[in-house]
């Protein structure tokens, strides 16, 4: 059973959901175009680029680049946090447990929401 999960917790600026791009990409497609999982990685190491993890069932692969955020400043603050300039993503960060599952400190954390429980708002 797929329980409703509650966000809990809040963001103490660790600055690591800042650091990379994410991007997700067609799973089938992909490996046609370039042969095999280890022909695409290989192109794609060559620009920096990293398979992060792959969904048979959604056919979708997901790619990660060290691409750091220009508006995150020396001391891991967002230089354009509570302004329309914030982009959408980051104002809903994190929306799911996936976003934050490979980072170990971020505050904060998502836990199932039993059945006959309320989700706070
Ligand atoms: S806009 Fe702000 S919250 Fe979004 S990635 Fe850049 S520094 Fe981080
Ligand atoms: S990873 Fe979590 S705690 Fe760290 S800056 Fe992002 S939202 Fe805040």
């Amino acid at each position: 059973m797929n329980l409703p999960m509650e966000r809990e917790g809040e963001c103490h600026s660790c600055g690591e959901c800042c650091q990379t791009v994410n991007m997700t990409v067609v799973r089938d497609v992909t490996l046609q175009q370039h042969g095999n999982m280890q022909e695409l990685q290989r192109y794609l190491s060559y620009r920096g680029i990293q398979v992060v993890g792959s969904d048979e069932k959604r056919n979708q692969l997901y790619y990660s680049m060290d691409v750091p955020c220009s508006e995150l400043t020396s001391d891991n603050r967002c230089r354009v946090h509570g302004k329309k300039e914030k982009p959408l993503i980051c104002q809903r960060f994190p929306e799911s447990k996936e976003d934050v599952e490979d980072i170990k400190n971020c505050g904060f954390r998502f836990t199932p929401v039993l059945p006959g429980q309320s989700i706070r708002g």
